[in-house]
């Protein structure tokens, strides 16, 4: 057996098989780029679904890490710590916002979101006891934990986990009368992806993110926007939402804000909804810990610059022009995005999702299908437009057969 089999096979001895990974054995990474253990090199097109958004190995994040890792790594919230005051702050502006509350992975800021919007409920607007309900869309990722997957759609992400969590309206995403029907005096908060990522990449239609804004404030109803894949550069701007001028409630943030290095999260809000909780009330042990500020701390320094979202605007537009020639030809059926992030759905009968991702994997090029045929495109926002345009034409080769 080769190296690479034999890593497969004992990772398949044991581990759970909640993933069906592509049979590639990573060893190193630098920017867009990943080497197996056998010296074959990758272009990375899915960027850790965008937890990558500055590449492999980022100098500046490593840089970061690595001084923060020689000074103190965790204090836990019971103390104060020299990194936290800076994150948050610096965070809140980046989000024009107020108040920070940092966990670890985009699940837990999900949860925390929950339980803000609830309490929020409770303390500020009324609703009674136990009553309060949170609208989100169907189709919708926002992670799994059993709260999370309670208002899942997704047979795959639900079955045989329940009993489930209630208190969720779920209404077809892209639909503000049905959001509107939905809405009572219990509800509390709309929960969305601006743009819904593993659904296959779908931009809701034009005037929809407004029409939440406008309906949520109308209502006094928070409006919630999980930003975790979409926001942090990924669309060509720092939020997605900000394409239609749109500033939620709470932004909801993870994957690229820990740089790639370490998990970092964040529930990013007014003093008004954040302002609503007391000592004891919720925390999380890693919780913006002095490394995870660190790193978080730099990444919200190069978002600052504004390079990373131009870029991605920039190279979005060439990505969607390349893939636009595509659709139409018999190869395409639809193409979808915003800035360097795409989802592709390819002609069925050239095979599934998955059977793309492995053509393109033997042509050196690493993405990840969805669901049914569609692919999805999302390069680390450094890539070189050379080392995107080698990508996009294995992509016509594996289409061409
Ligand atoms: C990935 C993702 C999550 C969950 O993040 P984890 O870090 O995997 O828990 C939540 N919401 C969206 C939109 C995501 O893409």
């Amino acid at each position: 057996m080769s190296t690479t089999e034999n890593a497969i096979a004992s990772a398949e001895a044991h581990s759970a098989h909640n993933y069906h990974p592509l049979p590639v054995v990573v060893a190193t990474a630098d920017g867009a780029w990943m080497t197996d253990v056998e010296g074959r090199r990758y272009l990375d097109m899915l960027a850790g679904y965008s937890a990558l958004n500055f590449g492999h190995g980022n100098r500046r994040l490593i840089d970061a890490a690595r001084a923060q890792l020689e000074r103190v790594t965790l204090t836990s919230r019971a103390f104060h710590h020299d990194r936290f005051a800076d994150f948050c702050t610096r965070l809140a502006e980046l989000c024009g916002m107020e108040m920070v509350l940092p966990m670890n992975t985009g699940a837990e800021a999900v949860e925390t979101a929950v339980k803000t919007a609830r309490k929020w409920g409770y303390r500020v607007k009324g609703v009674p006891d136990g009553m309060a309900k949170i609208i989100v869309a169907a189709d919708n990722f926002h992670g799994r934990t059993t709260t999370v997957i309670s208002f899942s759609t997704d047979p795959e992400a639900r079955a045989d986990f329940g009993p489930y969590t209630p208190g969720f309206e779920i209404v077809p995403y892209g639909d503000l009368t049905a959001m509107r029907a939905a809405m009572t005096e219990n509800t509390v908060a709309v929960l969305i992806e601006p743009i819904q990522g593993e659904a296959g990449v779908l931009v809701p239609p034009p005037g929809y993110l407004a029409g939440v804004r406008d309906l949520t404030r109308e209502r006094d109803v928070l409006f919630i926007a999980d930003e975790i894949q979409s926001g942090l550069g990924r669309t060509g701007k720092t939020f997605a939402c900000e394409h239609e001028g749109v500033v939620p409630d709470m932004y909801l943030l993870g994957k690229a804000l820990g740089g790639g290095v370490v998990p970092v999260s964040a529930v990013v809000s007014s003093a008004a909804v954040l302002g609503v909780y007391r000592p004891g009330e919720h925390g999380s042990t890693f919780g913006g810990n002095p490394l995870a500020c660190a790193v978080a701390l730099e990444v919200i320094a190069m978002l600052n610059t504004g390079e990373y979202q131009q870029r991605a605007a920039e190279l979005g537009d060439h990505l969607h022009h390349e893939l636009g020639l595509l659709t139409g030809g018999g190869s395409v059926q639809a193409v979808r995005g915003r800035g360097l992030w795409a989802g592709v759905d390819i002609e069925p009968e050239l095979g599934t999702g998955r059977e793309i991702s492995e053509k393109l994997m033997e042509r050196r090029v690493l993405v990840k299908d969805t669901h049914g045929s569609t692919i999805r495109i999302a390069p680390p926002l450094v890539i070189g437009k050379e080392d995107l345009d080698w990508g996009l034409e294995q992509l016509r080769e594996v289409l061409r057969g």
